[in-house]
């Protein structure tokens, strides 16, 4: 199994959309944009790489998801590399479906940066299992 850092530009294709698999959605042959891969979203809060690209991240951070994420600061996707976030909506940019685990698509997709992030891990009762990052925006932070 490769989970080697890669660039945007290598990144494996989606069969179906043919648009770039990013890397937290798998790096496994067959790898599609419909969802998330719970593993490499764990692998990129822990070793603190791109959900893009899986290369080291730097700062400031780019969150994108939707509104409602963004409304609750509350994100599934990894925090990425700000191009690498431009590079993926561009890329997108087409694509009409809910994709990467979102209920919205690309294009009503939102994006804000952050210096740091909070990783929470779901919690026994809850409904949605997956993993949430919370950027730290110091402006709200009281
Ligand atoms: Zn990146």
């Amino acid at each position: 199994m490769d989970a080697a850092p890669r660039s945007f530009d290598e990144l494996p294709t989606d069969p179906a959309y043919g648009v770039p698999v990013p890397f937290a959605a798998g790096t496994e042959v067959g790898a599609t944009v419909r969802d998330l891969d719970k593993r490499r979203v764990t692998q990129c809060a822990l070793s603190r790489v791109c959900g893009v690209c899986g290369a080291t991240l730097g700062r400031p951070l780019a969150f994108v998801g939707s509104r409602r994420e963004l409304d609750r600061l509350s994100f599934h996707f990894p925090p990425s590399h700000v191009d690498c976030v431009e590079s993926l909506l561009e890329a997108y940019a087409d694509v009409v479906d809910p994709v990467l685990g979102q209920d919205t698509r690309p294009g009503d997709w939102v994006v804000v940066t952050a210096a740091s992030f909070e990783f929470v891990r779901p919690g026994r009762d809850d409904v949605d299992r997956r993993p949430l990052f919370e950027p730290r925006i110091p402006a709200l932070v009281p």
